[in-house]
């Protein structure tokens, strides 16, 4: 079948294609009803079926391949390789399972999980879907006040972390950070189970605190069969920036998504069982849960946790386990390849990459010289993804395990089965069905299984957030802009709304000026998103200061940076520190109050500021463009 027609009918006959890529996963219970919208924009899929995550990513390998590999940790970091077995991981996470239990967690509680990359993450988090909790994984690169916002909004029963992660040979500790959001947070989790990793030293709290390896011993020969739950029950929340501070926490179903995952992993990366998975993403973002945790472990392959750098020790690193496990499939971001792009590509080519079938590259603009560096450098196909937190998997790309087509440079490709893509025009509302029009991203409801149900506990905000009515439909809004050309490839222009891409890590502006302004010199502050040539986008702060003598010299203004930085390190964490911050006297703003973050972001990187009618002080700008000017 050619792929238009595998997308037409994907659109046109949708349960029937959705019911035929259902026998992809168990079903303990088969389904009687495959989408229900009746409610829209909220979808229910897979109606009445009773399955489990976990079982579909384990057990029922077990049989057919529990002594093939499962999980392959290595670490660059503390210098270890360890492989599990799918009856290793089997074992593994049902002792893990009855450990939650035994600390109180039932199915549908939440448990955060708050660690680095190791494998005690990934038995964690399939534990909790095996007995029907809720895992909240928090990016071990967030600090304690993103942490304690996650805490009182999924307020889970337990939190999972450890002792330290590790990044380029130095400690990062973990424990004071979690310490310092619990006593932040108004939520109290009963407990805290810890994995000591021997890196850093870690102060327990009496009654609260547990420690994870004990408590393992005690369940070595555990047994926790699978919680079988209604497909619609939530595996998960994920917490995700928006315009608002607030992060959104984006949840998940069961049957939807193992159908979702299992369907791409055939369709689009081209995985088979008993072939191997590498995603060098972290287990805190979308791509580490669907396509380093789920989406392989589900289609039968192995997969790598990779805790360590891209250039440590040496540029060499990931293909050298290309090489070694015969990585089939590798998924990536264009941000590691800049950084790769900077070191001889000998140390790439020194391995044997002949396994790969391709690279997949996603969570950020891939530009051109990015993409022919490295389709160079390894001589495999480059496979662009577009996709957010909320889809959980794919939107655009090239399906070639369907029908293989030629990619284009810049263009992440075209509609995935399963999405009705729009191009929507801002200011009239209306589907913009020619050529090259550039609109806002959308896809009619209902929205394919596998994306996000709601946001937690906020009905109300995933519609208003989310969703426009355009003439008789409802449309879900991606908040990117987007062209489409004339043989249907898309093309992706960035955000319309003030969130920002800092190598491929999703950053809210509203956050980082909320933390910024928590400084107690700071009365005012602006936050944009500037590109960069290695992180394809950086922020930039502007702020005024309640005392503008604070920064009347260099001198001060760059003691003053310093801090302000540090505190962003302290609240958000070093993910979210401006490459700047810069001092005026006053903001750009429109005469209603409005701050002219496109324009301050224009004149950032040297484009036209646009119309400037409205604004109330134009020396504003000015002071903006001098500060530019001095770089
Ligand atoms: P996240 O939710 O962190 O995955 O971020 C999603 C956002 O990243 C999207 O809304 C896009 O702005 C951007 N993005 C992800 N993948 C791509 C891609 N392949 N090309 C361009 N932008 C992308």
């Amino acid at each position: 079948m050619s792929y238009a027609d595998f997308h037409r009918r994907s659109i046109t006959d949708r349960d029937a294609f959705w019911a035929e890529q259902a026998t992809l996963i168990d079903w303990h219970r088969p389904f009687t009803q495959v989408c229900d919208y009746s409610n829209p924009p909220f979808a229910k899929w897979f109606v009445g079926g009773q399955t489990n995550l976990c079982h579909n990513a384990v057990d029922r390998h077990v049989a057919t391949r529990g002594a093939q590999n499962a999980l392959i940790w290595v670490s660059t970091e503390v210098d270890k390789e360890v492989v599990y077995s799918f009856a290793e991981l089997h074992a593994e996470v049902q002792r893990t399972a009855a450990m939650l239990l035994e600390l109180g967690v039932k199915a549908g509680d939440r448990v955060l999980i708050y660690m680095p990359m190791i494998p005690e993450a990934v038995f964690a988090m399939l534990a909790c879907t095996r007995i029907g909790a809720l895992h909240s994984v928090v990016f071990g690169g967030f600090a304690s006040v993103s942490l304690a916002s996650r805490i009182d909004d999924a307020e889970p029963t337990v939190i999972v972390s450890a002792d330290a992660g590790s990044r380029g040979g130095k400690v990062v500790a973990y424990k004071p950070l979690l310490d310092e959001a619990i006593r932040l947070a108004k939520h109290k989790p009963a407990k805290v189970l810890l994995v000591d990793r021997g890196l850093s030293p870690m102060e327990r709290v009496a009654g609260r605190d547990v420690d994870y390896a004990p408590l393992r011993d005690r369940h070595m020969a555990a047994q926790v069969p699978c919680t079988w739950v209604e497909s619609t029950h939530p595996s998960y929340t994920l917490y995700t920036s928006g315009t608002t501070g607030k992060p959104k926490g984006v949840q998940r179903d069961t049957g939807g998504y193992a159908v979702a995952l299992a369907a791409s992993m055939k369709h689009i990366f081209l995985g088979a069982p008993g072939e191997t998975y590498f995603s060098t993403s972290d287990i805190g973002w979308v791509v580490g849960h669907s396509y380093i945790v789920y989406g392989p472990l589900i289609a039968g392959m192995a997969t790598i946790l990779y805790e360590g750098l891209p250039i440590r020790p040496d540029a060499g690193i990931w293909w050298s386990l290309v090489e070694k496990y015969k990585v089939t499939s590798m998924f990536s971001a264009p941000t590691a390849v800049r950084v790769l792009k900077k070191q001889d590509p000998a140390y790439l080519q020194k391995y044997d990459l002949s396994s790969l079938k391709a690279l997949f590259l996603a969570g950020e603009p891939l530009d051109e010289p990015t993409a022919k560096w490295i389709a160079e450098a390894i001589g495999r196909p480059i496979v662009d993804n577009y996709w957010q937190t909320e889809t959980g998997w794919p939107i655009l790309t090239i399906c070639n395990g369907v029908e293989p087509a030629p990619s284009k440079f810049g263009s992440p490709g075209k509609p995935v089965y399963g999405y009705d893509v729009k191009l929507i025009d801002e200011n009239t509302g209306q589907e913009l069905t020619g050529a090259n029009q550039k609109g806002v991203v959308a896809i009619e409801g209902p929205l394919p299984p596998g994306c996000m149900q709601t946001v937690w506990r906020d009905d109300a905000r995933f519609v208003n957030t989310y969703w426009k009515s355009i003439p008789g439909r409802l449309v879900y809004s991606t908040f990117d802009w987007g062209i489409r050309d004339e043989d249907g490839y898309f093309f992706i222009l960035g955000r319309t709304d003030d969130v920002i891409n800092v190598a491929g890590h999703r950053l809210g502006t509203r956050e980082i000026e909320e933390s910024i302004s928590s400084h107690p010199a700071v009365a005012e502050v602006a936050v944009v998103g500037v590109a960069d040539p290695l992180k394809g986008q950086v922020a930039m702060a502007f702020a005024v200061l309640k005392d503008p003598s604070k920064a009347a010299t260099p001198a001060d203004a760059l003691k003053l940076e310093g801090e302000i930085m540090k505190t962003v390190d302290e609240q958000l964490g070093a993910v979210a520190r401006p490459a700047r911050v810069r001092f005026v006297t006053v903001l750009p703003k429109t005469r209603s109050g409005k701050l002219l973050r496109r324009a301050i972001q224009a004149v950032c990187e040297g484009r036209d500021p646009g119309d400037l009618t409205t604004i109330e002080d134009p020396s504003a700008l000015q002071q903006v463009k001098d500060l530019i000017a001095q770089r």
